[in-house]
């Protein structure tokens, strides 16, 4: 926790994005007038496992120091809610970016991915962690162009997992079999939004999630 800071020293501008158990919403704090993005966790049905994955987010967030890392300014609780004050970054997400442009240039997917692989790798041999849930719309875009990786909602502060956890459509085949994992699902995932960059979908999609479950273990059985 970072002393002597509320949600009281915000003003709210308006929402962002939204997720599972919370919400994302611009902020000005009231005495620098500097813009963040305020990351608000409602504590309201949290299970033991969500209290453990709010602790590693946080966890990450201060420790990470990486230009493709977005920044964390402070955090703080009240008792409905966990706070993360971030450095606000403007142009929103990759996910809303590959939807105007339809599919990347190879030149632009070259950059994006380079940037992507860079913050990825800083997670692993720095910070010890697998980032798990690496899709466009945890890719956000900053004021000059370059990328800053967000949420570690998901991620595990140490090199093997065994949790069935990520989004349907970037799941690697041995999280979706349950024989614990690596890192490697992070390669995984990397090599999904390279396809997605380059064609503007995923590689494996199928609204029926057995279906997409089957199509992606497929793959292991070429293995
Ligand atoms: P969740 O765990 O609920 O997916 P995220 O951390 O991914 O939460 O945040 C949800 C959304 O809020 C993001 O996809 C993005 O659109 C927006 N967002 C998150 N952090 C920032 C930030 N630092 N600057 C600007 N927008 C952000
Ligand atoms: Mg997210």
């Amino acid at each position: 926790q970072t002393p002597n800071i509320s949600i009281n020293d915000f003003e709210w501008k308006k929402y962002i994005g939204r997720g599972n158990f919370g919400k994302v919403a611009k902020v000005v704090k009231k005495d620098s007038k500097k813009v963040y993005a305020m990351k608000l966790l409602k504590k309201k049905g949290f299970s033991r496992k969500d209290i453990e994955n709010a602790m590693t987010e946080q966890r990450i967030l201060m420790k990470s120091d990486n230009p493709f890392i977005v920044k964390l300014h402070s955090s703080f609780q009240d008792e409905s809610n966990l706070y993360y004050c971030l450095e606000y970054i403007p142009g929103g997400e990759l996910f809303k970016i590959l939807k105007a442009f339809k599919k990347f240039t190879k030149d632009q997917t070259r950059l994006y991915a380079a940037e992507v692989i860079l913050a990825i790798e800083y997670l692993h041999n720095d910070i010890k962690t697998i980032y798990r849930d690496l899709k466009p719309e945890n890719i956000l875009v900053n004021y000059d162009g370059h990328i800053k990786l967000t949420d570690f909602g998901l991620s595990k502060m140490s090199l093997q997992g065994t949790s069935f956890c990520g989004t349907p459509y970037y799941l690697a085949p041995e999280i979706i079999l349950n024989k614990g994992h690596g890192k490697e699902v992070d390669f995984w995932t990397f090599g999904c939004l390279i396809f997605e960059m380059l064609t503007g979908y995923p590689p494996f999609r199928n609204r029926n999630q057995n279906i997409l479950f089957n199509l992606i273990k497929k793959v292991w059985k070429f293995n």
